[in-house]
This record gives C-alpha cells, structure tokens and sequence, in this order.
C-alpha cells in the first residue's frame, strides 16, 4: 500500500523513496485517495518517478486506475536530450481522442428525431471489434494518410479545413515515418479507416445542459439547449499494432540499458536512441492515422445529420469544436525553475491543457484558451473545459481524459447481471445502439467513476476550467 502525503484538498504526495529520482503527484479528492491507496495506480505513479530523464514529479490525474505499466490518467515529461521514451507510457490505442462539434440546433429540433439518427449513425458508421470502413485504401495512399493525418481526409472530401484548424496539432504530427512500421500494422490500417472501433469508443448526440463560463462558452459556440455531436475513437489496429511490435521491440531493447526497470511493462529506450526515434516517428504515424480516422467519422455523421433531418449544411451549422488527443507522447517546451525546458510529454488517459495566448492555440481561441473535451459515460454527463495557466506551471499542460474505470469490464459484468443496461438509459431519455455482445454490461455508467467529481478535483485545483456540461440524449457504442 502506498500512502499519500496530503498538499491541498485536491493534491497529494507520493513521497520520494527508493530509486524515485522525483516524487508523484496525484490530483484526486479525499474519497478517490481512499480508493487509490487500496489499488495498484500509486504504485505505478512512483515506478514511473524512478525513470531517467524524468521533470519535477510523476503525475496522475483523478481520472487514475492501473494500467499496462503506466498508470490511465498519467503524465510524465522526460528531458528531451537525457530523457526516455516508453509504449507503455502512451498505450495500445495511439491516439486514441475525442472531439465534439457543435451544431445550430436545439433539442426541440431533434426531440422526434432521436432514434433515426442513432439509427442511421450505427448504419453508417462501421462499429465494433474487427470492423472495416468503407474508405479503401491502396499502399500509396495509406502512406499519405500516415504522414499527414486530418490533412489527407480533408483533402479526399471528408470535411472542411476549419476542421483541421480545430484540431490539436492541426491533426497531424511530424517525422511520421511509415517506412518504419510493419507489414502487419499497415495491412491492418488498411482496411479499417473510418471506423469507431469496439466497447469503450462511441459516437454521441448530447444537449448543452448548463454553462458555468459565459465568455468561453461564446468563443466556442456554446449554448443552452443546442445539440451536440461527440466522437470517441483512435487508431484502431493499425496504431494497436505499432504498440505491440514496439513493446516487443523494447523489451529486447531494455537489456541494453544501463537502468533498472522497476517493471518490464515500463520497457523504454533513450529519446536520443536510434531505438526511441524509431518508436517515436511510428508513433506519429499512428496519430495521424487516428486524427485520419475521426475526420472521416465525424464528416459522414455530418453527411448522416442532413440526409436524416433533410437540411443543409448552412442549417445544420455542424462545426467541430475541437479534437484532442488522450493517448500520447509530444515534444514540447515548458518551464521548469524558470528556464526553457524542451520535453517529451507522455500522457496517456490524459489531454493537453494550453492556456490563453499560447501559440500552439489556434487563432479562434487564442484569447480563451485551448478546448478540453472531456468524456463522462453515456448515462449521465461530459464536460467542456477551457486550459488554464496553471496547468502550464503544475502538470506539463495537462488535465484529466475521462471519469476513469471504478469496475472491471470483468467486475462491471457481473454488476449487470439480471439488470437491462439499455432500459434504463431509455428511461433516463438516452437512447443507445451498440455492436458488442458485452458492451452495455462492460460500458454501464457503474462503471466508471463520478465524472462530476473529478470535474471538480481538475476544476478546483486550477489545472482546467469548466465551461459547459452535456447531457447524451442519443448514444452509439461499438
Ligand atoms: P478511455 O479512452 O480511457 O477508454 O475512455 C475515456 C473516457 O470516456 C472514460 O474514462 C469514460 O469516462 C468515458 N466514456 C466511456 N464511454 C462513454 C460513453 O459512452 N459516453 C460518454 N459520454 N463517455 C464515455
Ligand atoms: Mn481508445
Ligand atoms: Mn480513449
């Protein structure tokens, strides 16, 4: 058991101990700490502080359980000359992200409409474990896909280019390297663009229910009562794949380092190395495939609003607010003791948070800040939250990706048993569509932790602010 040193009501402590070069920091409140202290997150937390090249403190977000060697809800910064790059550090889904576009309609627009669009959003969109999408792609033009990300859907017809200005790194990473990655990982890729993928991804038709910030909220086209679109997805098998052939790859690699591991799942190689470049410029090649991939979705669910409610573009006004990714490492320059520091940012089940006047903040929020989209669980609410100064100065620009699992999917099962999941979203007015033959057991709202607590934990230690809270209405799950 790890105990906590307690900072502030929302900030606590992993003491520095052992081979930990810095300590962990963990945002939560005093019940989640009491859950965590049980569990094997902490743990992981401080095994991660005790790699080389690691920046002030081990980070977790409220949204922390356990997962493969990093903990979800982790972000770590490691110095970009002295400093290691690690799979486990970004997981199986590369980017795997979420964006939400926003539209000209009000609930009372849709209230008959719902279950056609859900309907014609499950018909239209491929969902599901091995799905396949209808965009065929040829070995040249998957390379392209791989290299410039958002860019290349936009450019076959999938959207519009204030799209990919709304995108985090306007949806395309550099020194994506497709020569890199394997046979394998490409022949999967192929197949299975514009496609959403199984279980926890989703496709969701929400209602603006309340707003705590008026001025952000006008920047970002918020209103009361409007109708909303958000999509959950990522790389799909192609970036599971890069993940797999890396893991394996590093594996092998760590006996080379002159280190020690506190666990193998935390297998990583130098940033410098030829072995961390190689990883690193696979990885983009997953990004881009998954920025690829929730263009194409969102542009065909777009397709899918007209033809089901029979308006036009200019009625339907479906603009995406913002696309951010949850699963990833980026180079970026922060401060650290008052000096420019350039580090590799690992956050994995967590979303970049860039305050006001950064310039990586696209023009249209410059002024406000950058749009944090953050996921809930389909049966009671997600969250639109503006980045903050503070979150440059305490965690590397970074706040929480979700509510995070409380059950296994194993655990979530059983809590099901005898109850019909679907049915009781209906009578809450949600109304689903799901592919997978465990989804609504493993996916119920049990399953995850209370979103409106962890909003607050990342509201309430300044590391984000709450703009508007969304109420699903009409969900599509894999
Ligand atoms: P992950 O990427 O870790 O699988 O999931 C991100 C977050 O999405 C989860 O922590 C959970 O809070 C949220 N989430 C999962 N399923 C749904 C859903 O159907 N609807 C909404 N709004 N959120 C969900
Ligand atoms: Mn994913
Ligand atoms: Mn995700």
């Amino acid at each position: 058991m790890t105990e906590l040193k307690k900072i502030s009501e929302y900030k606590w402590e992993v003491p520095q101990t052992g081979n930990m070069r810095v300590p962990g920091i963990v945002y939560a409140n005093k019940s989640m700490i009491k859950a965590l202290e049980k569990e094997g997150a902490l743990k992981q937390v401080a095994n991660v502080a005790t790699l080389p090249g690691i920046v002030r403190a081990s980070l977790a977000m409220p949204d922390i359980h356990q997962g493969y060697g990093f903990s979800i809800g982790g972000v770590a910064a490691f110095d970009w000359e002295t400093g290691v790059i690690s799979p486990g550090g970004v997981g199986y889904d590369i980017n795997c992200g979420v964006r939400l576009a926003t539209t000209h309609l009000e609930e009372k627009d849709i209230k008959t409409k719902v279950a056609d669009l859900v309907n014609a959003l499950y018909k239209n969109i491929p969902c599901g474990i091995g799905s396949k999408g209808s965009v065929k792609l040829s070995v040249k033009e998957e390379k392209k896909v791989l290299e410039q990300g958002s860019k290349w859907a936009v450019k076959e017809g999938f959207g519009e280019n204030s799209d990919v200005d709304h995108t985090e790194d306007y949806g395309c990473m550099p020194n994506a390297d497709p020569d890199i990655v394997s046979e394998r990982a490409l022949e999967r890729g192929r197949k299975q663009l514009g496609t959403l993928g199984s279980g926890n991804h989703f496709l969701e038709i929400g209602v603006v229910e309340e707003i705590y910030d008026p001025e952000v909220a006008r920047a970002f086209r918020l209103f009361e009562g409007q109708v909303t679109l958000m999509l959950h997805s990522g790389s799909r098998g192609f970036g599971y794949q890069v993940c797999d052939d890396f893991l394996a790859f590093m594996v092998k690699h760590a006996r080379k380092l002159d280190f020690e591991l506190p666990d193998r799942q935390l297998s990583c190689a130098m940033i410098q190395s030829e072995e961390g470049k190689r990883y690193f410029n696979a990885m983009a090649c997953a990004a881009n495939y998954a920025w690829a991939n929730r263009q194409i979705m969102m542009h065909k669910s777009r397709e899918v609003f007209m033809r089901t409610l029979e308006i036009s573009p200019r009625d339907l006004g479906m603009t995406l607010l913002y696309d951010v990714c949850h699963n990833i490492a980026k180079k970026e320059t922060h401060i650290t003791e008052g000096k420019k520091q350039v580090v590799c940012v690992h956050r994995k089940g967590a979303t970049r948070a860039f305050p006001a006047g950064h310039e990586t903040v696209c023009d249209a929020y410059r002024t406000v800040g950058q749009p944090i989209i953050i996921p809930g669980d389909m049966g009671t609410a997600s969250y639109v939250l503006v980045g903050t100064e503070k979150a440059m100065e305490e965690t590397f620009g970074s706040t929480c990706h979700g509510a995070g699992r409380v059950l296994s999917r194993k655990a979530a099962k059983k809590a099901s048993k005898g109850r019909a999941i679907y049915r009781e979203l209906e009578d809450k007015g949600i109304l689903v569509r799901w592919r997978g033959r465990n989804t609504m057991a493993e996916e119920m709202p049990d399953a995850y932790k209370d979103i409106s607590q962890v909003i607050d934990v990342v509201h309430g230690a300044g590391i984000s602010k709450k703009v508007a809270k969304l109420r699903p209405i009409g969900v599509v799950k894999g």
